[in-house]
């Protein structure tokens, strides 16, 4: 509901009203509360900045009203006042959403100045210095942030006004230095706005509160919430806080803290400070920081009492904090606090320590840590000082996480013989395609020009835990040629790239790569992670490799292994080949016999692989021209090699052809056209089973899923074949064996008709790449190039196919799920597209009472602890 109070003082408010204060705001109200020494102020609401954005970028009277009595309350308050001549009062107004975003929106400081208040703060301070300094700080700083006029034209001033001085730093310059800066400074804002600089504190602080709502939606904050996701609906809030100085002389100081290390969780204050400064002082780096251990012995009294604080914070908030502070004149006060940034390893070990300590439920500690976080920890990456002296020369989509360093590789070809031959590459291409496999697997790292977040070069990559920076179109490659262009820099096979998949940024030099380290305590707070989950998490996996490595990350199975990888192989595509062009049944049988023992000793090997754990192994799929070359040599030579004329060959290719295959002949649309191809899968399939279960004495019961099915004959048409071909076998072999039989839910009408559908289903799985490119009626491939415009205008926030729709797409799973039980209750329903390791996804189909989520090996921890904190976050 809608409040009509807009303002808050920090006396008013608790860190529970954080969605209205924001995190800041919340934290500042609970720490006055909590009695620490916090210099007072206000809180406008990110209802204010709501209706800041509904009533079209203005800030409405009643807001303004409220912000005015509010001064006057910070006036009694503090016993100053703005624009006073004895005791003026100075505010720092800085945005404050529900979860930090650092550095995303705008700051003010020393508010409330002008030619009256300065003179006044002069001689009160009895540091004219000081006071004109702070003042041009404030004039450029207005003036840019909330006027926009060039922070350069003023830095510009300042340069030439040192040069004149003889001045080396800023801070060589005089008092009366600074005063000429102000009238300098003053005379370029009226020349660029063509009105004077605003005197009058009260209209400099609602400017100052509009241009923090209006840097809500700047493009870096846009950018960041969609990286993060957080919804443009939450706004940010304002705080005015009144100014206290780090800069009054040597009693004064400023530092940033934080109650144990960051960067790997030990337990002690980390931080640093600086005497006589501001924090843009430490920020620019003018003078070097000391270690917080030094305050210790500079001021004894006033470190026992910033400890005390330290420690309060930490107990109350129970989690580390991040909290900036300042001495005035020796008193201590406290500027904010936060639950702190940490790297993914103190993450683990701050988790697992308050627990132990007994801080913490092991269930309060799961919700400590970013699922997300976890990727970096499975991933190499860049060394950290070697990824600080690089500059990214272009940035791609963040495609599959980790880095990689190689010289550049134009072909898939290239790609696999140079990795043999010992050299490290990152495979470069416009886009890849089921070909490029094994120059894909050779590969450190690939980069592509085209392509989203599902298209094949991304799916595979992150499959693989191989790191993929996709759709980078910054870069013209040209693969005949073997060149990349980059920025007017032209790159060869010789010339080195580094990508980082995490970034999307991508560098055209040599960075070192460091292999990831898995402490002890990832394997014990995963462990409490999964006794707290009730979503099982599976893996999507081809190979008997992705599916041990997916294994030790924790999947519990095998929830979708695309058969048409396996199809790919050096050894078998001319099989497959053949089996394409075959003109008859009996061509395509023959063809079919080859493969048959290369797919059996696929699926043993997986089976095996897997210890007894379930696989659901997926018919071939793809449109079946993709196992055909398309350039005239290529057909040229496989027609030699296949005793046919290059006419007739190119002829079959050409009819093969289609507009949008993918709508057009996969799927079970393959079965149905060639049910020849079915019987040889199941065969493989049964085959294998009955072979494990005799070799290992693994009790295998396989499930074989129907993909891209929307209506119930099809897939009855299909699963017939299946049963038929499984009877068969089993007689043969003289064996029992239990099989499911289940589908794919990836085409709307098959959530529709999910009644129809389970009646010959025994499970469903959710394709939610197909089921959100059918649902949106754009292509998976293709969406990247024209969602960026999309989030630009806000028409969307997130890219739907890392995230999942749910109003839409989960809609229609809700649909599935619902008619599905209602013929079958106990159906056993799971997701197996990318979104299976999205986080909010992964709650969503917790919520949905889905039975397991399938995502790639290496995002499979990632799942576990999002299902963990959604079992945690449900029961709440
Ligand atoms: C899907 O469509 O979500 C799916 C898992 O199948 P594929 O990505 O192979 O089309
Ligand atoms: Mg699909």
């Amino acid at each position: 509901m809608a409040n009509n109070k807009y303002v808050y003082l920090f006396s008013e408010g608790n860190a529970s009203m954080k969605n209205l204060l924001g995190g800041k705001g919340a934290n500042l109200a609970e720490m006055t509360t909590l009695g620490i020494p916090v210099p007072q102020g206000f809180t406008v609401t990110t209802e204010a900045c709501n209706k800041y954005y509904d009533d079209g970028r203005v800030i409405a009277k009643e807001v303004i009203d409220q912000i005015n009595t509010s001064i006057v309350e910070l006036e009694r308050i503090t016993g100053k006042q703005f624009g006073s001549l004895e005791k003026p009062l100075l505010v720092s107004v800085r945005s404050g959403a529900r979860a930090s975003m650092p550095g995303m929106m705008d700051t003010i400081l020393n508010l409330g100045l002008n030619d009256e208040a300065v003179e006044a703060m002069a001689k009160l301070t009895n540091n004219p210095r000081f006071a004109y300094d702070s003042y041009r700080r404030f004039i450029q700083m207005f003036s840019d942030v909330v006027m926009g006029v060039e922070k350069r034209l003023y830095e510009d001033l300042l340069d030439q006004m040192k040069e004149r001085k003889g001045a080396k730093f800023d801070t060589d310059l005089s008092a009366e230095d600074l005063k000429e800066l102000v009238v300098e400074f003053k005379a370029l804002y009226k020349k660029e706005k063509g009105e004077d600089f605003p005197s009058d504190p009260k209209i400099q602080l609602i400017e100052a509160i509009t241009a923090v709502f209006r840097s809500w939606d700047n493009p870096r904050a846009i950018v960041y919430r969609r990286l993060n996701d957080i919804p443009g609906s939450w706004g940010t809030a304002v705080n005015v806080q009144e100014m206290v100085f780090g800069n009054k002389g040597e009693t004064s100081g400023t530092g940033v803290a934080f109650s144990r290390n960051p960067a790997n969780g030990e337990n002690h204050i980390y931080g640093e400070y600086l005497m006589n400064a501001q924090g843009e002082d430490v920020v620019a780096g003018i003078r070097t920081p000391q270690p917080i251990a030094q305050l210790k012995e500079q001021n004894p009294a006033i470190y026992d009492q910033f400890e005390k604080i330290v420690n309060t914070l930490e107990n109350h908030y129970r989690d580390m904090q991040d909290m900036e502070f300042t001495i005035e004149e020796g008193t201590l006060y406290f500027l904010q606090t936060r639950n702190g940034k940490r790297t993914a390893p103190a993450a683990l070990k701050i988790a697992v320590d308050l627990v132990e300590s007994g801080m913490l439920t092991k269930e309060e500690a799961i919700l400590k840590v970013d699922p997300r976080q976890l990727d970096s920890l499975l991933h190499p990456a860049f060394d950290a000082a070697g990824l600080k002296a690089a500059k990214p020369v272009a940035k791609g989509l963040p495609a599959s996480p980790g880095a990689a360093c190689g010289k550049i590789a134009f072909t898939a070809e290239e790609a696999k013989e140079r990795a043999e031959n010992g050299e490290s590459v990152v495979l470069v291409r416009l886009e890849t395609s089921p070909e490029d496999i094994e120059g894909m697997v050779a590969a450190k790292g690939i980069l592509t020009v085209r392509g989203g977040m599902t298209s094949h070069a991304a799916v595979v990559a992150r499959g693989m835990g191989t790191c993929c920076v996709a759709g980078c179109g910054d870069l013209k490659v040209n693969e005949a040629n073997k060149t990349l262009e980059v920025n007017g820099t032209v790159l060869t096979s010789n010339d080195y790239i580094s990508i980082e998949g995490s970034t999307g940024n991508v560098y055209a030099e040599q960075i070192k790569t460091v292999a990831p380290e898995i402490t002890g305590h990832f394997a014990t707070f995963m462990g409490w992670a999964d006794d707290i989950r009730k979503l099982k998490v599976r893996t999507n996996a081809d190979t008997p490799r992705d599916a041990k490595q997916a294994v030790e990350f924790g999947a519990e199975g095998i929830g979708l292994c695309r058969t048409e990888h396996m199809f790919f192989a050096e050894d078998r595509i001319a099989a497959v080949r053949e089996m394409i062009v075959a003109k008859t049944v009996e061509q395509r049988k023959k063809a079919l016999e080859k493969l048959l023992p290369m797919q059996r000793a696929d699926f043993i090997g997986i089976y095996e692989a897997l210890e007894e754990r379930p696989a659901t192994i997926r018919f071939l799929d793809p449109p079946l021209h993709e196992f055909l070359p398309t350039a005239e040599d290529d057909i040229r030579e496989l027609a030699k090699e296949m005793g046919l004329s290059f006419e007739e060959l190119k002829a079959t290719i050409e009819g093969l052809h289609e507009f949008n295959p993918m709508m057009g002949h996969r799927g079970c649309r393959l079965a149905v056209s060639y049910p020849e191809i079915a019987e040889m899968q199941t065969r493989a399939v049964i085959e294998a089973a009955v072979e494990v279960k005799k070799n290992k004495g693994y009790n295998i019961v396989p499930e074989i899923m129907i993909p891209l099915v929307g209506e119930i004959k099809e897939l009855k048409y299909v699963k017939d074949i299946v049963v038929e071909t499984a009877k068969k076998v089993m007689e043969e072999k003289g064996v029992e064996l239990e099989y499911h039989v289940g589908t794919m839910i990836e085409i709307p009408r098959a959530a529709l008709t999910a009644d129809a559908i389970a009646k010959e289903a025994e499970f469903f799985s959710f394709g939610t790449n197909d089921l959100t490119q059918m649902t949106f009626g754009f292509s998976r491939d293709d969406a990247a190039k024209f969602l960026k415009d999309y989030y630009d205008k806000k028409i969307y926030e997130q890219d739907p196919f890392a995230k999942l729709d749910q109003t839409g797409v989960g809609q229609l799973m809700e649909i599935a799920c619902q008619k599905g039980k209602s013929v079958r209750p106990n159906i056993k329903l799971g997701i197996c597209g990318e979104h299976g390791g999205d986080p909010s996804s992964v709650e969503f189909c917790h919520n949905l009472g889905l039975n397991y989520v399938s995502c790639s090996p290496f995002r499979v921890p990632v799942a576990r602890l999002a299902a963990a904190q959604a079992q945690v976050n449900n029961k709440r």
